[in-house]
């Protein structure tokens, strides 16, 4: 299969890839190829691909020096979720745009009280004729100042028990009272965001997979977040042109973007932080210290893991052998320790230099990986949050006391008002 392929994407880009289109234009043609999402059904822009396949499309591309599909949240998270959720008229308005990367998206999910305790989330969205109007407060809200669409997380019924009365809405970033404002991390950069909306307004043709249904719809988008995190986050060809009308790459020049793998943070998490070490480790070479000789011995060790671990489910799904369902959990707890340890071996192997910050879009250092490893261990659901996953569904241990589980949420006893 994956020299058929090869060839066959190698054709396509011989035909195709133009360094003088525009951005845009570049990633009208990916979608209409199919070659944007290779993963995602063949109704839905993809070709059913496996990730393995999926990567050998990603090799290719960088191989031709073609700019790779958008990147950022849109196609990671929001597309999957209305593949799977969507009805027929959303996925025909959303998708596209998502997969030629004219809309950029961010998800609404975490408020200050509602992170790990995700089904205690307070935004409020009561209906109104054929709109919804929504009130509240969401934080960690990555991307939110170059979103055009927010995946949002509202409670639509408070009479309902906490996880039964929350809806997944698609809502327009660009509108009256949808407040974002950046928060800075300690890198320097402002990834994320904290927004206000008050008063914003959203169709209920946009509410996706049916009322009050919101626990499962989100489910599925943190499933695939930790999936797609566990698997480092993304191919190196994704695109480094940003998605969305707010960015403004949109109109630029597609050839201007292509850098090889990607850089930056991107360019540290995951197996990009793997490969950080080793680089480092080898201009040090040869390496007399013992006790760093082992961790990077089993730094390798824990990347062969879950590489391994990838293997086993994909044969499993294969075969159709039934998993635990833990994996996406599995492969994200282990990213976040790779990532952890990585930044310590970094910081150790570039000595005092791991002090000093440089651009690290010009030369990923050691600081960068350092700066940002914690953050690998906190979104998409934290390491302690994974662990009871993994002890509840995989190992049997008994549930976490839930005394309010069946209790509607306007009687939960809080400091915020509820209704
Ligand atoms: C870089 C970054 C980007 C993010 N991007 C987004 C985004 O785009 N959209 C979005 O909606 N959110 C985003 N988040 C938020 C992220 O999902 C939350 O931070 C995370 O779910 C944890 O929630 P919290 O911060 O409220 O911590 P809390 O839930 O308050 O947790 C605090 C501590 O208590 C522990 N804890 C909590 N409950 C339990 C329990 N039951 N058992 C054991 N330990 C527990 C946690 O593990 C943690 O150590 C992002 C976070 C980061 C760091």
């Amino acid at each position: 299969m994956s020299d058929a392929l090869r060839d066959e994407i190698d054709a396509w880009l011989a035909a195709h890839w133009d360094p003088d289109l525009t951005v845009a234009e570049w990633w009208d043609r990916l979608a209409d190829g199919h070659w944007a999402v290779p993963t995602w059904p063949e109704d839905a822009f993809g070709r059913g691909l496996s990730r393995g396949d999926a990567g050998t499309v990603g090799d290719a591309i960088t191989a031709a020096g073609a700019l790779g599909p958008p990147g950022g949240l849109g196609i990671m998270l929001a597309g999957p979720t209305i593949v799977a959720h969507g009805s027929d008229e959303q996925k025909a308005r959303y998708l596209r745009p998502i997969v030629n990367g004219q809309e950029a998206w961010c998800q609404l999910f975490s408020e200050p009280g509602a992170g790990s305790d995700l089904a205690g989330l307070q935004c409020k969205a009561v209906r109104d004729g054929d709109e919804w109007v929504v009130n509240g407060q969401k934080v960690w809200t990555s991307g939110g100042q170059i979103a055009d669409r927010g995946m949002l997380m509202a409670r639509s019924d408070v009479d309902l028990p906490k996880h039964k009365g929350i809806s997944w809405f698609a809502i327009d970033m660009h509108q009256p009272g949808m407040d974002v404002r950046p928060l800075r991390e300690m890198t320097g950069r402002a990834l994320f965001n904290e927004v206000f909306l008050s008063d914003c307004r959203v169709a209920d043709d946009d509410l996706v997979g049916g009322l009050n249904n919101g626990w499962a719809v989100g489910n599925t988008t943190l499933m695939v977040e930790r999936s797609s995190l566990g698997a480092g986050g993304g191919h190196a060809a994704t695109s480094l042109a940003t998605a969305g009308s707010v960015a403004g790459d949109l109109d630029k020049r597609a050839g201007d973007f292509v850098r090889g793998a990607s850089s930056g943070t991107a360019g540290v998490i995951g197996g990009g932080a793997g490969k950080l070490v080793m680089k480092l480790a080898r201009d040090r070479a040869p390496l007399r210290d013992a006790v760093l000789r082992q961790k990077i011995v089993r730094l390798h060790e824990m990347q062969e893991i879950a590489r391994f671990a990838n293997l086993r489910a994909k044969a499993a799904r294969a075969a159709g052998v039934k998993l635990t369902g833990a994996e996406p959990n599995i492969a994200k707890l282990s990213m976040s320790r790779i990532t952890r340890l990585s930044a310590e071996l970094g910081l150790a192997l570039q000595g005092p230099a791991g002090q000093l910050w440089r651009d690290p879009h010009a030369d990923p250092i050691a600081a960068e990986l350092a700066l940002f490893a914690p953050a690998v261990s906190i979104y998409g659901g934290t390491d302690e949050v994974q662990k009871n996953i993994i002890g509840e569904r995989v190992l049997g241990l008994p549930s976490e006391p839930r005394t309010d589980k069946d209790v509607p949420f306007r009687e939960l006893r809080v400091g915020t008002q509820r209704d």
